[in-house]
């Protein structure tokens, strides 16, 4: 007997309302080696170009569409997200390798975005002032930037698209999205969902493939007037320096980070352990706000270390949609390498695995959680962003060395503090350097309607999510009348 394997689905890009094919490329499940989840057509540099006149062509349109029009057409979005949740969560946890818990809770993210910025346009738009001249008034109003360019990355194939996209639209500006190459077959569903919604040609357009090309080629356009981009350091540097030497292009950067965790002698320790667990493991550490540093006072260091390790070593590495594992794969096979190449790094400078450091035998892409102690924070391992599931432990003698170790880091996303001390806990929030602060809490986890970013190399430009979204979409104009 013959048996057929279903066929399998190909994501195309989106320019000015069709669906545009190109070399099609495979998108594959990082647990299951061999098995292609989707296809996807790649965007050439002359289909990018193409989505970019669109988006220019349809801009003014979109600018001047009614307040409650373009309210409806997102709540819409939203609300078709939120009822695919299951469907959608089982796609990017084949794709991208998140546990489909994980994922439900991502794509339910992302719908909420969608409806939330419906909302947030009712918010007042602009301010009143007194003028200093007699018989004058003045005004600051918003207008939309623009054209818009999205470059997203892998590890939040929903919620970070959702988090640009959503108030892009909002706000009155044509988008060109570029998601990762990994990710494509989310990206190609958002897309689907609002074209379906009746958002018309040419205002959301999607352009899938590499960075090199796809990318590079929404960096140089003249017809993108702004550039939100998430992913690493290196790589945004690059869309910094092309925004500015292309044209002077507004640029929005999310980044890298290298997030610590201070523990004190007075924390709880269920609370600690538990807050390194999810901070420096869950989502397989493929997180920007991954506690990657343990900052650990000496009086609890060593009663912290034994929980964690054995936490760590129970941990349930396994394929993603069965509901008991706790540890899905590692994205990408250059990932894992990455991985285990600092691993190996971390070993030679000196530090200790406790816990994992290897990858586990079963076949795809798993990586046990690793656990390092007797690290220093001048170690390759407590400076690099790894982007894996890989820990350190440093140890300190009190508060002000905990505070000065954290802080001692080029990036300057997250950082958490476990206390029981609210006068620690007070202090830690005012000296952070910092975009988030976390008490008894991990270091990663976001609410979408408060704002989200760093400092230093893990940030640069306005805020993301909530209402300080705007500030990026939007050009204040100041308008002065006489009468
Ligand atoms: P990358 O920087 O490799 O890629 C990010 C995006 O940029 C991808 O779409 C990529 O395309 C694209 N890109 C790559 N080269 C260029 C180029 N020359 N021109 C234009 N676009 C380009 O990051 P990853 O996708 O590997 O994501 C991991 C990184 O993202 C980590 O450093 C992590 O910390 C960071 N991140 C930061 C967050 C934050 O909010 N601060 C949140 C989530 C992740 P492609 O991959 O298709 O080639």
């Amino acid at each position: 007997m013959t048996t057929h394997s279903p066929p399998v689905p190909c994501h195309l890009n989106l320019v000015d309302g069709r669906w545009v094919d190109g070399e099609r490329r495979p998108n594959l499940n990082p647990a299951r080696p061999g098995e292609t989840v989707a296809e996807y057509a790649a965007a050439d540099r002359a289909v990018v170009k193409e989505a970019v006149d669109a988006a220019g062509r349809a801009r003014p349109g979109w600018a001047s569409t009614p307040v409650g029009e373009r309210m409806r057409l997102l709540d819409r979005i939203g609300a078709t997200i939120l009822r695919r949740v299951e469907e959608l969560a089982v796609l990017l946890s084949r794709e991208e390798g998140k546990l489909l818990a994980e994922a439900r809770g991502e794509v339910t993210r992302a719908g909420q975005t969608f409806r939330y910025y419906a909302h947030q346009l009712l918010q007042p738009e602009g301010e009143i002032y007194a003028s200093t001249r007699e018989r004058a008034s003045a005004e600051v109003r918003r207008r939309p930037l623009g054209v818009v360019g999205v470059i997203t990355p892998w590890n939040y194939p929903w919620a970070i698209p959702a988090w640009k996209v959503a108030p892009a639209l909002a706000y009155g500006n044509t988008v060109v999205l570029k998601p990762a190459e990994l990710v494509t077959a989310s990206a190609g569903e958002m897309a689907r969902i609002i074209t379906d919604a009746g958002v018309p040609p040419g205002v959301f357009n999607l352009v899938m493939g590499d960075g090199p090309t796809a990318g590079e080629e929404l960096l140089t356009s003249d017809g993108i007037d702004g550039v939100s981009f998430t992913g690493g350091t290196a790589t945004g540097r690059h869309v910094a320096r092309r925004c500015v030497e292309y044209g002077n292009k507004r640029f929005q950067l999310e980044m890298g980070g290298k997030n610590p965790l201070v523990v004190l002698d007075d924390a709880d320790l269920e609370v600690a352990v538990r807050c390194a667990l999810d901070g420096g493991f869950f989502s397989t550490g493929q997180r920007c706000t991954a506690s990657s540093r343990l900052v650990v006072q000496s009086g609890i260091h060593d009663r912290f270390v034994d929980a964690l390790t054995k936490a760590t070593r129970a941990l349930r590495v396994g394929d993603p949609l069965d509901e008991r594992s706790q540890l899905g794969p590692v994205a990408s096979p250059d990932q894992l390498a990455r991985n285990l190449e600092y691993v190996e790094i971390g070993r030679r400078e000196g530090a200790t695995a406790v816990a994992g450091g290897d990858h586990t035998a079963e076949e795809g892409q798993f990586m046990r959680p690793t656990l390092f102690v007797g690290a220093r924070n001048d170690m390759r391992l407590a400076r690099e962003e790894i982007f894996g599931p890989v820990s350190c432990v440093i140890k300190v003698d009190d508060f002000d060395e905990a505070v000065a170790v954290a802080g001692d880091t080029r990036y300057g996303l997250s950082s958490g503090i476990v206390t029981t001390s609210l006068s620690a806990a007070e202090r830690f929030k005012r000296l952070s350097r910092s975009g988030i602060v976390t008490v008894n809490l991990p270091t990663a986890g976001t609410e979408l309607h408060l704002p989200f970013g760093g400092t230093g190399e893990s940030n640069h430009g306005p805020r993301e999510q909530g209402a300080y979204a705007r500030d990026f979409y939007t050009v204040p104009v100041t308008c002065y009348t006489g009468w």
